[in-house]
């Protein structure tokens, strides 16, 4: 199929990619995004070079990742026993490069900020406009919605369960006096304190992203409130990690840090209904400890796009697309289930850790 209007809302990095990919392919494409994009935010994530293929594929230039790459991973455990692992094919990149990348690729015409959706216009059982809060209103023969994990495009098409909350996570960046800070290598020290772990990925010569992550049951009450985690990260509760991760604490601004209360969901019973289909975390986010967001958000963008370019019928595209996204949700939430279960429950050999990378 080609020569569709697509009104895709949300122009996070599932939206964008999804733009970018279906107007290549010969549509119409228009994204709206609820924030103003110059309130580009985030902090950074692990991406996959499988990932960065895909984009790459998709646009004029390639996305510039040779100072980002990742490829040690240091797990240090409660005993101090340190395991060293190589990894290949990982880069560590901030959320606002990716997005203002992709941004490049769209013209005016085709990305349009300020756009809170409300709700659609129906013909018969098909959307026929999208309805923005300004009262704009946004004509087509295809709605995606790619607007997060909170999407609200989401329950006009499915019903949506989550797992309970387990897992959150603080993330911050450290700025550094040293300007040479990058060393490639992904740290992180799990069961130093009961139910808590800490990681650390260079992100620039002077920039380091670190996350905390907690288990809720135990310390949801210390860290209630972003407001409150300058005075919950006291020497106290850090006393039991290395003198590093309290170094790294120091240097950030916590002001800017972000709490992260993760919403986790379930398989979807579908993805799609009649005109209107879902990507990115609207479709299968958030999924705890296996930095898959990114890279799964692009994935389900492209190959939707590619299933559109195939078949000659939405409902044959749909279905074709909603079958390999439901086999990779599932793998991913089987991953991170693996990775709840030992984060909780820490096995007695460092060897035994599963990576908290999936791709
Ligand atoms: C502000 C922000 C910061 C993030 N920072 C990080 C990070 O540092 N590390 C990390 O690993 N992941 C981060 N993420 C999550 C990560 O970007 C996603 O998990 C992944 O990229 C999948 O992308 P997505 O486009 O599906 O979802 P998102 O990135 O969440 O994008 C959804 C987009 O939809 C827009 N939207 C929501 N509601 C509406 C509406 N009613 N109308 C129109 N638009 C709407 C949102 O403003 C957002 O731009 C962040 C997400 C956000 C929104």
């Amino acid at each position: 199929m080609f020569d569709l209007k697509i009104v895709i809302i949300g122009g996070g990095i599932a939206g964008l990619a999804a733009a970018i990919a279906l107007k290549r392919n010969k549509n119409k494409v228009v994204v709206r995004e609820k924030n103003a994009s110059s309130s580009n935010s985030g902090m950074a994530f692990m991406i996959h070079e499988s990932t960065i293929r895909k984009i790459n594929a998709l646009t004029d230039r390639d996305l510039e990742v040779k100072d980002c790459q990742i490829n040690n991973f240091v797990l240090r455990d409660s005993r101090l026993n340190t395991d060293h692992i190589k990894i290949k094919g990982w880069y560590a990149i901030k959320r606002v490069k990716l997005l203002n990348f992709l941004q490049s690729q769209l013209s005016t015409d085709e990305y349009r900020d300020n756009s809170d959706f409300s709700h659609f216009h129906y013909k018969e059982d098909k959307a026929i406009a999208a309805v923005f809060k300004d009262g704009s209103i946004e004509c087509g023969d295809l709605f995606i919605g790619a607007d997060g994990i909170n999407s609200q495009v989401r329950n006009l098409v499915s019903e949506a369960h989550f797992f309970p909350n387990e897992i959150n996570e603080i993330v911050c960046i450290a700025k550094h006096k040293d300007e040479n800070i990058h060393d490639n290598t992904f740290r992180k020290y799990v069961s130093i304190k009961r139910g808590m772990s800490f990681g650390y990925i260079p992100v620039s010569n002077n920039e380091h992203v670190w996350f905390l992550q907690f288990n809720s049951k135990l310390y949801g009450s210390v860290f209630e409130k972003r407001e409150g985690i300058e005075k919950a990260l006291s020497p106290k509760l850090l006393a039991e990690f290395p003198k590093e991760v309290r170094e790294i604490i120091a240097d950030s601004d916590l002001k800017k840090s972000h709490l992260w209360k993760n919403q986790e969901l379930k398989l979807l019973n579908s993805y799609y209904k009649s005109n209107i289909c879902l990507i990115g975390d609207a479709a299968h986010g958030s999924i705890s400890l296996t930095s898959s967001g990114v890279s799964s958000g692009i994935s389900s963008a492209i190959e939707l796009a590619e299933c559109l370019n195939s078949f000659e019928s939405l409902y044959t595209a749909f279905n074709e697309y909603e079958s390999i996204r439901k086999k990779k949700n599932t793998q991913t939430i089987e991953y991170a289930q693996k990775l709840k279960l030992q984060f909780n429950s820490p096995p007695n050999s460092i060897n035994n850790y599963a990576l908290p990378l999936f791709h």
